[in-house]
């Protein structure tokens, strides 16, 4: 693809120029503070060569690439569509399953560290059997007495996790973190940072690396999925959607291509300096920055997202 490189260009118009020219120094340092900028097309089929030099746009951004026209942001996004739907609906399920049936079973945990004693473990079986619901661990606190800490901790165990405690829980500074869909759907807490690029990811009974992994990617930090015991969980997880979170689209499609439009519609109207398209399980999440330098997670304002639900065939 000819493109004409914006440096070359810029050096061959100072030499032409008098040192004292400002017309010409004025250009020049325009075409290399957009050079600066934007760049070039971050489609790779982008066919605009050189001409994108003349428009007028330092945004969106998608990706960490500037893109010159509605057609390459579109075209940028499709492929992003494609990537995240790579794999989808097959597999995942599968996989959690069988992991699942590797884990030794809690209440046997809890009895070889002698945590509970058999009959405790029957009866919270039992009354587990009769009831049809609920899991063993509420059994055995609910029953049998058994404390929750031990159980988180049994728990924690079980999915090697470690188990956090939530003595204050700021939900208004965490709600940036991920939209209320996610935290009410994934039943997942966005704690607290542990530190400037880890934040932690709390889960009631089992944690969701899927989920984990997604917001790491979307973020850009690490993000570790821990454990917090029920009760704990439950309060600050009922507190935490009624904060105030980023502004959401929600957004309804039949196909795949029909994403891709509706997205880059969205990257196009709202010109973010940074947006992201990852996939949570069977929702895909666009989010966009408003502003450079936004801090982790960012400010309510500063950030907007669209979710968009996938089907399952
Ligand atoms: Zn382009």
């Amino acid at each position: 693809m000819p493109v004409l490189e914006p440096r070359s260009g810029v050096s061959a118009a100072q030499k032409s120029a008098s040192s004292n020219d400002a017309a010409t120094q004025a250009v020049s340092s325009v075409a290399s503070r957009r050079e600066g900028i934007f760049g070039n097309c971050a489609n790779p089929d982008c066919s605009t060569g050189w001409l994108h030099l003349f428009r007028r746009r330092g945004a969106p951004i998608f990706e960490g690439g500037w893109s010159c026209s509605t057609a390459c942001t579109e075209r940028r996004v499709e492929q992003a569509v494609l990537r995240e739907m790579e794999g989808h609906g097959q597999a995942a399920h599968g996989q959690g399953a069988r992991a699942y049936r590797h884990r030794i079973p809690l209440g046997l945990l809890m009895l070889e560290q002698r945590w509970i004693d058999a009959g405790q473990l029957r009866r919270a079986l039992e009354a587990q059997r009769n009831a049809g619901e609920g899991r063993l661990g509420s059994w055995l606190v609910r029953q049998e007495g058994v404390s929750e800490q031990l159980v988180a901790r049994a728990l924690g165990l079980q999915w090697s996790c470690p188990v956090v405690s939530l003595p204050f829980h700021d939900r208004e500074a965490m709600a940036p973190a991920m939209p209320r869909l996610f935290v009410d759907a994934f039943a997942a807490l966005p704690l607290r940072m542990a530190t400037a690029r880890l934040l932690y990811l709390g889960f009631e009974d089992r944690p969701d690396p899927v989920v984990a992994l997604g917001l790491e990617r979307m973020l850009e930090l690490r993000v570790e999925p821990v454990l917090v015991p029920d009760a704990e969980f439950r309060l600050a997880h009922a507190e935490m959607l009624t904060a105030r979170f980023p502004r959401v689209e929600l957004l309804e499609v039949s196909s795949l291509s029909q994403l891709a439009r509706a997205v880059s519609r969205v990257i196009e109207k709202v010109r973010p300096v940074e947006s992201r398209l990852v996939r949570l399980h069977d929702f895909l999440w666009l989010r966009m920055w408003r502003r450079a330098g936004e801090g982790v997670p960012a400010e309510i304002a500063g950030v907007e997202d669209v979710v968009c639900a996938l089907g399952r065939d």
